[in-house]
């Protein structure tokens, strides 16, 4: 047996509960994993709430962790028991002792990084490796517009975006918040709390404004961050903090300077061994180069995910939140 977190119905973090769950063998292509380090992201709290729908009720919850190969199915030949593995992306169960998954959402961890980076690291990296890379690629001397920076997928993104010369203008809710943002690389800083975004945004790119914003507050920033983008720019809104952007009318994109508008998730990049390999292999080499370092902001036991998906959610967080089984 083995401590997973389940939930049984939606609703806020008094859903979640801490059960026994019986070691499952892993089919031909599956790998199972004991998990040594969980990675907490916002979307665990969408899957809990019902913003997102799980495929059925009881679920398990999460999708990264890092640890230990311990059993292999018959078809995997890549993957050895005792492997240092992490994984990002597959099966809602990662809060969990252990997890099987099919071998195609598992990579290799270089000895350089350690169990927690990795958790804390590999979905929020390798969000910010398609976001800049991929979706939008950016170039040096570019001035972009990235929301929640302190968050834990927005630190990544300052650090990425100063190695790659990029101007990121972050925004965050307070002060300390924004300063954090700034000794992560973001190039300015604004507290959307209390400052006009769009006349900052004006002000810092002399009237430019930005070829492309990343916007994962959702609800709150959407109007915002539209009358931030230059010209035939590109608006990727990639989360729902605040609530999902629903109703939206097609013209408000003409009116606004023929914008486009990206909806992208991680799953449908890393979509391939290949493709997340690739992924993974630019976000290490960066962590190795030391141009990426994880920030992680909070651990908590296993047991104490409600209080850790309440500070998330209670935007009490900075940088990444780990899980420890
Ligand atoms: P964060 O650590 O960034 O936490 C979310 C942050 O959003 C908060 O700290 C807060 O920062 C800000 N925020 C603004 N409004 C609210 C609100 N009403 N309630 C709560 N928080 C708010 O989380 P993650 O790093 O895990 O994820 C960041 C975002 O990226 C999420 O929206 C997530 O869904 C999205 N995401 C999307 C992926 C994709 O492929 N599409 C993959 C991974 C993440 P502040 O106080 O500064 O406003």
């Amino acid at each position: 047996m083995a401590k997973g977190i389940r939930f049984s119905r939606h609703g806020g973090s008094e859903v979640l509960e801490l059960v026994d769950q019986p070691a499952a063998e892993p089919g031909p292509h599956e790998v199972r994993v004991r998990n040594r380090a969980i990675g907490l992201n916002f979307i665990d709290t969408y899957y809990r709430s019902g913003l997102y729908a799980p495929p059925s009720l009881p679920s398990g919850l999460g999708t990264e962790a890092a640890g230990e190969v311990e059993a292999v199915g018959s078809a995997v030949s890549h993957l050895r028991v005792r492997d240092r593995v992490a994984y990002a992306t597959g099966p809602l169960g990662a809060c969990a002792e252990l997890h099987v998954l099919p071998a195609q959402h598992l990579v290799r961890l270089p000895e350089s990084i350690s169990f927690e980076q990795a958790a804390a690291l590999m979905l929020k990296g390798l969000t910010v490796q398609y976001l800049l890379r991929q979706t939008y690629r950016v170039e040096a001397g570019q001035t972009i517009l990235w929301h929640a920076a302190a968050g834990g997928v927005g630190l990544i993104a300052c650090q990425w975006a100063r190695a790659l010369g990029v101007k990121l203008i972050g925004s965050a809710s307070s002060p300390e918040k924004a300063a954090l943002a700034r000794a992560n690389g973001a190039w300015a800083t604004i507290d959307y709390s209390r400052e006009d975004v769009v006349q900052r945004v004006l002000d810092l790119t002399d009237g430019a404004k930005c070829p492309v914003v990343y916007d994962s507050v959702g609800k709150d920033t959407w109007e915002r961050s539209l009358d931030c983008v230059a010209p035939r720019g590109l608006l990727v809104s990639f989360g729902n903090a605040s609530g999902a952007v629903t109703g939206v009318n097609l013209g408000v994109l003409a009116q606004k300077g023929s914008l486009y508008v990206t909806r992208p998730t991680l799953g449908h990049y890393a979509n391939s061994a290949e493709n997340l390999q690739a992924m993974a292999d630019e976000l290490f080499a960066l962590v190795a180069s030391g141009a990426i370092k994880v920030e992680i902001g909070r651990r908590y036991p296993l047991a104490e995910v409600a209080q850790a998906h309440d500070a998330l959610s209670g935007r009490q967080t900075t940088g990444s939140t780990i899980l420890l089984p």
